[in-house]
């Protein structure tokens, strides 16, 4: 055998068997025996992994096993840990090992299962307040803020309904941010009005239709002026039929319609319901009221999606599903997601 040939043999070297022979030995140790710093470092950190008792006592004696079966080399054990050890989380990690044992194709592969697996696995730092600004030499800069969503919303409303949405900037930069819109509404419950009369208003979340998000504190500090109007909603009672008298929801019906849902029906968007279009859950060419028991706000992409004949099912359509407005499915097979 010639040196590469030698070479090439020490990194096909089983994994579990290099770890075997690491146990009872110091990081100091194996680097004694010749072993470079950093290899040693790494070569120590996996034994320890995999030769230590874990509370994730069966995902190691499985992550074991399938590395057995599987022939993985020192080399991609090492980077398998590398990986685990990315999440603090030691029942995440263990979850990682074993997956990642499994994969079969060499240490690409396992790369490349690692990257995806982390994604999901690696919680999301939350995101803090911020204002961004970027300068490139080509005179169109770029402002970027994340700040709080009662501070942003009645921008976001006056952007959403401006053709020219950098000349409605504009005009804010000029006039100063636009006040809420007078119809904007924040729905509150019977219980809730009684926890901020007791003055245990900071746990109260209210809604308001333009998508902001106020503690009851807030609202009692607030002038009403300044906030359009309180709509309270009693937690039994149903929405209050107004029978059709024309084709497109009256101001009211609008109203009252996005007090009830305050962003679009479909439970993964979150569009305020200043943003949606008033949609007829049964179309009116089918007959459908325009009243409040068969208006819901849908953003205007949900809108579009909506089947609105129920009989030919192709994306889904908003139906009421045990006195809630939801998105079926089509082909659901009365399962509601
Ligand atoms: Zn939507």
């Amino acid at each position: 055998m010639n040196p590469l040939q030698q070479l090439a043999q020490s990194f096909r070297q089983p994994g579990l068997e290099l770890f075997a022979a690491c146990a009872g030995k110091s990081q100091g140790q194996i680097k004694a025996m010749g072993i470079p710093a950093k290899n040693a470092g790494e070569i120590f950190r996996a034994a320890q992994a995999f030769n230590t008792p874990t509370r994730s006592r069966d995902r190691q004696r499985q992550a074991i096993q399938s590395a057995r079966d599987n022939g993985l080399t020192w080399v991609e054990l090492v980077e398998i840990d590398k990986y685990a050890r990315k999440l603090k989380d030691e029942a995440k990690a263990w979850r990682l090992r074993l997956k990642l044992c499994r994969v079969s194709g060499g240490l690409a592969a396992i790369r490349k299962a690692a990257q995806g697996l982390l994604k999901t696995l690696k919680p999301k730092p939350k995101p803090e307040p911020e204002v961004k600004m970027e300068q490139p030499q080509d005179g169109l800069w770029k402002l970027s803020v994340r700040a709080d969503s009662s501070m942003l919303a009645a921008i976001a409303t006056k952007l959403a309904k401006a053709k020219d949405k950098v000349a409605a900037f504009a005009e804010i930069l000029e006039q100063g941010a636009p006040q809420p819109t007078l119809y904007t509404h924040v729905v509150i419950t019977a219980e809730d009005i009684q926890a901020i009369e007791a003055d245990q208003g900071e746990d109260v979340l209210l809604r308001m239709t333009d998508g902001a998000v106020i503690t009851g504190a807030e609202l009692a500090r607030r002038k009403l002026a300044e906030m359009g109007f309180v709509t309270i909603v009693s937690n039994f009672g149903g929405p209050v039929n107004t029978y059709r008298l024309q084709r497109s929801a009256s101001g009211k019906q609008r109203l009252a319609a996005s007090v009830v849902n305050t962003t679009c029906v479909v439970d993964t968007c979150n569009k305020p319901a200043e943003q949606c279009e008033m949609h007829h859950m049964q179309a009116w060419s089918e007959g459908g009221e325009t009243n409040l028991s068969n208006l819901v706000p849908l953003c205007p992409f949900h809108n579009g999606r909506n089947d609105d004949n129920p009989h030919r099912p192709n994306h889904g359509r908003v139906e009421r599903v045990k006195g809630k407005a939801r998105w079926v499915p089509a082909w659901s097979q009365g399962v509601v997601f």
